[in-house]
């Protein structure tokens, strides 16, 4: 019977660490793997998260089980800093509930959506690639529209034309900040223009926020998701710890809902918690309680929120040094200091992609995405000379 299952092909990122790993080259260089990395190339355990850990093995008295919605402390604690201290519940409209990862969250939000009558996911392109895969898993139908310019800004253009041609029965999946791969986000004004043009059109909005705090702060990459929830009847939220608390292992996640009617939650949550139950029951425990655990003390806050704003200054400083680089052989990489998270991409042809990688040591996706966190004051002017050198 197994026999019959098609070969599938290899994870092409999983593949490019391999690649890396046996490259004996010392001064070799990883912008793969989607993961923050220090000015030392480490992707530690945050302090915050230490300390929350230690409280979590001294306190913990049970690992009973708690049920598909997980710890509601978590998702009710993380509810201020996703839609807004003055509002968070939008009037008892928005409720939540703990999910493996943003991509139970996502695998949860879509498989919904498609129990409620969805037929189409309207979705830029290029996106994370897991979105086209879960929605192919799910039968689903993408419609794909342009995301980014040649100069590495937003194709506003293309996000109108499918926007205008969305029927009732769409849902529209927006990256709510730190695009991934392209690390193009809207601006405010982007933002605005795209709420009044899917206000009252009848679609069914999916904001997946996977890098809160990794754009230009906490406050600031809510914008466009806090807008969205503002002035819809209905949407969903797909959250992801993963990143802003680097716990990507630990796979912690969250779903939300803002139903048109607070009267209305009851019945959608119900489908959320039987869907969760067929697929994993309930989410894991570890990850989502330590960051329970910070949010509920000021003092542990403040440090997450410190180690946070290390991460994304160190990031941009790597921005802001790649575009004052400016034009570079046959690429220009002004744009990147505009873009946003630990991704951009540069367009290389596929054949001076594998020149970073044999004459250079430099590996990153064939996409020509590269993770910007994977550049520190020790290797970015190699980078920025290997990238004249390949494109020249
Ligand atoms: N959405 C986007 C855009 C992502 O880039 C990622 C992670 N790479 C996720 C969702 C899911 O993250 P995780 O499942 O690791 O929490």
């Amino acid at each position: 019977m197994l026999n019959n299952l098609q070969q599938q092909p290899a994870d092409a990122l999983l593949a490019l660490i391999k690649l890396h790993n046996s490259d004996p080259r010392a001064d070799k260089i990883d912008l793969g793997v989607g993961v923050y990395r220090t000015g030392d190339g480490e992707t530690p355990v945050f302090g915050a998260i230490k300390a929350a850990e230690k409280k979590l093995v001294e306190t913990q008295d049970s690992k009973a089980y708690l049920g598909p919605e997980g710890d509601m402390g978590f998702v009710e604690a993380l509810m201020p800093y996703v839609f807004g201290k003055a509002n968070p519940t939008q009037d008892g409209r928005i409720e939540g509930m703990q999910t493996p990862g943003g991509t139970g969250s996502l695998r949860l939000a879509i498989a919904m959506a498609k129990r409620a009558g969805v037929t189409r996911l309207i979705v830029g392109k290029p996106s994370w690639p897991n979105h086209n895969q879960i929605c192919a898993d799910l039968d689903l139908e993408v419609f794909e529209f342009g995301h980014a310019n040649a100069d590495g800004k937003t194709d506003m253009d293309a996000v109108r034309g499918a926007i205008a041609q969305a029927q009732p029965g769409d849902a529209i999946l927006l990256h709510g900040c730190c695009h991934n791969p392209t690390g193009i986000d809207y601006s405010n004004a982007e933002w605005d223009e795209i709420v009044g043009l899917i206000a009252g059109k009848g679609i069914l909005p999916i904001i997946d926020l996977a890098y809160q705090g990794l754009g230009n702060g906490m406050e600031e990459d809510a914008y466009g998701l806090r807008r969205v929830i503002a002035s819809v009847p209905e949407a969903i939220v797909c959250y992801s710890c993963d990143k802003n608390f680097g716990l990507y292992r630990d796979r912690v996640g969250a779903l939300y809902v803002l139903a048109a009617e607070k009267d209305g939650l009851p019945k959608i949550m119900s489908n959320a918690h039987a869907l969760a139950r067929a697929n994993w029951s309930q989410p894991p425990d570890h990850g989502g309680a330590a960051v329970r655990l910070i949010l509920e003390d000021e003092a542990l806050t403040k440090q997450w929120l410190a180690e946070l704003d290390e991460m994304r200054d160190r990031m941009r400083l790597m921005r802001e040094k790649l575009a004052a680089a400016g034009k570079t052989g046959g690429v220009d990489l002004t744009p990147i200091g505009g873009q946003n998270g630990l991704f951009s991409i540069i367009p290389f042809t596929p054949e001076q992609v594998q020149a970073m990688r044999d004459k250079h040591g430099i590996y990153f996706a064939g996409s020509g995405r590269i993770n910007v966190a994977g550049l520190t004051q020790g290797n970015i002017d190699k980078f920025i000379a290997a990238v004249a050198d390949v494109t020249a």
